[in-house]
């Protein structure tokens, strides 16, 4: 079969079976009548470098980046955006003309995706982050750039945790930044003190995964953000209005880092409605 498209972008990820981004960027090309094709590759951690490579070999346009591999492409890209670099994460490279750029739209796509949710923006509020990955890294930067009161990360690694601290540190150094295991006792005063609390660990996605945190340590008042969206409401969500917070899960997150990556590989302004329909109908059917 020969693939004749003038547009040829993917996603690269590991496992890759939850993604519900080809419908989004196919919608957006089908109404846009483009001639461009959207495709979901699954990388084993081995051959990451090599699919990187292939992006000039084969003339790709472009590819998302996701779990878990965000910051491991890093290595590999002949340039980082500006806040790619402040994040160390990548979650979109551009192929231009062999010459590999990346930039991160879930930097964006979180802020986009914030303040619609919970009608504010993140200035001088006391951020809690649950996660050190990409998607963690990206929450912080974004944070750190609407000029947060401060940051505090919990995570399950220690090193992992230490190094997002220590990154944040460098490049933000104006900003309160602390940290703590996941679990620990001192992670409990920290979750009632935080104004907005984001679950960026991958916890959520199977249907017997634990909650990151105990929803009982919550504060009502706390605008809670989980970036999982398949499902569209996780347990730890409902949970969390249970208890009287408001909150909100990651669909429009990935709607707007999508429409985002879209621009940078066409140059085309998204069709925004036509693409969160089709995420919604997608997601619909994903289990
Ligand atoms: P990643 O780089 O692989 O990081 C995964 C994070 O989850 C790490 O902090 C890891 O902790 C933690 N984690 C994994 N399993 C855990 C467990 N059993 N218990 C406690 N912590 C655990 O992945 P990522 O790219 O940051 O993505 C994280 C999540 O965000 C994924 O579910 C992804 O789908 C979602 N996401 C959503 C959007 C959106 O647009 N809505 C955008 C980006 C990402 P350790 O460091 O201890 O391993």
């Amino acid at each position: 079969m020969m693939l004749q498209k003038k547009y040829i972008c993917g996603i690269f990820g590991f496992p890759i079976r939850h993604t519900a981004s080809p419908a989004m960027h196919h919608a957006a090309f089908q109404y846009l009548k483009m001639d461009g094709v959207y495709l979901a590759f699954q990388i084993l951690p081995d051959d990451l470098k090599k699919a990187i490579e292939a992006l000039r070999a084969l003339h790709l346009n472009g590819v998302n980046v996701t779990i878990p591999y965000k910051e491991k492409v890093c290595h590999w890209l002949d340039e980082l955006s500006p806040e790619a670099a402040q994040v160390g994460a990548v979650n979109t490279i551009k192929n231009e003309d062999g010459r590999l750029i990346g930039f991160n739209t879930d930097v964006q796509g979180f802020k986009k995706a914030l303040e619609e949710g919970w009608g504010r923006s993140l200035k001088n509020a006391r951020l809690l982050v649950i996660g050190a990955g990409g998607a963690a890294r990206a929450v912080a930067v974004q944070g750190a750039l609407s000029r947060v009161r401060s940051i505090s990360i919990l995570n399950r690694s220690e090193i992992r945790l230490k190094i997002l601290i220590r990154h944040l540190k460098v490049h933000f150094p104006e900003i309160e930044v602390t940290g703590c295991v996941l679990g620990s006792t001192e992670s409990r005063t920290e979750i009632g003190a935080a104004d907005c609390v984001v679950n960026a660990t991958s916890l959520g996605m199977a249907k017997d995964d634990p909650m990151p945190i105990s929803p009982n340590w919550l504060d009502p008042r706390t605008y809670v953000y989980d970036l999982i969206y398949n499902p569209s409401e996780t347990t730890w969500i409902r949970e969390a209005i249970a208890r009287g917070c408001r909150a909100s899960g990651g669909m429009n997150m990935l709607l707007y880092q999508g429409a985002l990556s879209f621009q940078i590989w066409t140059g085309r302004r998204a069709p925004i409605e036509v693409m969160r329909k089709a995420l919604k109908n997608s997601l619909k059917f994903k289990v």
